[in-house]
């Protein structure tokens, strides 16, 4: 039988796409919900919930997954540390999927910048730089949070080695800082540069999206993957079979 899901955040740019392109993967869209709509009435509906809204709503999305034990799949970014720490104990009391980017381009990048991380010394600067469209809200972007973590990882840093962005006399760069610059304007779906630099050379590791349709194609693949799996909480990664990056 044919997968169906609850789509929160509906009339978003993400919901809207999903909603295009889950009748050409044979999904069901049993139930749209947006601000408004009656949460838990929709989120009953489906075989799996997605939800592409805003991060404030991931909360109650997980009680209700977790209420009907439901599948779920979170899309949304812009949560501190401290709460995504929070909501995972959470989200793990069912099968849930949770990315910061669902696209198999970005997954790849982040497995080449482990890989970077790993053999490059401190003595290569690492800074990412982001750019999205206007309208985004959060910053920097979940798969920058998600670069990051990665490259403070491999260095064995804390999240105080963030410096997000520079002004006035910062001083000269230090070695254990790891810059993040989030770029915002016209309608530039998401791009992720990664940079090592050192004296002499200097590694660019960049991802380009320009059609919103990888992350819902992604995202898709996650909710049919993710359906009937034990509880936990997976990330792209798990989907596509690619290992830990
Ligand atoms: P958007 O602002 O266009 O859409 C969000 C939608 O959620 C809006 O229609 C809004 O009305 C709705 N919404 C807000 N509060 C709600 C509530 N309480 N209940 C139901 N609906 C509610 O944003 P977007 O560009 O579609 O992005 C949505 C989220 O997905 C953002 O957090 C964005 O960063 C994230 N995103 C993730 C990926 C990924 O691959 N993980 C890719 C693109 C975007």
């Amino acid at each position: 039988m044919a997968l169906s899901i609850s789509l929160v955040g509906s009339r978003g740019r993400m919901g809207q796409t999903i909603a295009s392109l889950a009748p050409k993967l044979d999904i069901t869209v049993a139930a749209a919900v947006d601000m408004g709509d009656d949460l838990s009435a929709g989120v009953a509906k489906g075989d799996v919930i997605v939800d592409f809204s805003f991060h404030a709503v991931t909360a109650e999305v997980i009680r209700h997954a977790v209420a009907l034990q439901k599948p779920l799949i979170i899309g949304t970014t812009g949560h501190s540390i401290e709460q995504r720490a929070k909501l995972l104990l959470e989200a793990a009391k069912v099968p849930c999927v949770w990315a910061g980017n669902y696209s198999v381009g970005v997954n790849v990048l982040n497995a080449l910048t482990q890989q970077a991380a790993q053999v490059l010394t401190d003595d290569y600067d690492a800074e990412v730089i982001e750019m999205h469209h206007r309208y985004k809200k959060d910053a920097p972007s979940g798969t920058a949070a998600r670069l990051l973590e990665i490259i403070l990882q491999a260095r064995k840093l804390g999240p105080e080695a963030l410096r997000h962005g520079r002004e006035g006399i910062p001083g000269e760069r230090t070695r254990s800082e790891v810059g993040i610059h989030s770029l915002r304007g016209g309608d530039v779906v998401g791009d992720h540069t990664v940079m090592f630099a050192a004296p002499g050379e200097r590694i660019e590791l960049t991802h380009k999206a320009s059609d919103r349709g990888i992350f819902a194609r992604g995202a898709l693949r996650a909710a049919c993957w993710v359906h009937g799996k034990a509880p936990g909480v997976y990330d792209m990664q798990d989907v596509l079979g690619l290992g830990q990056a």
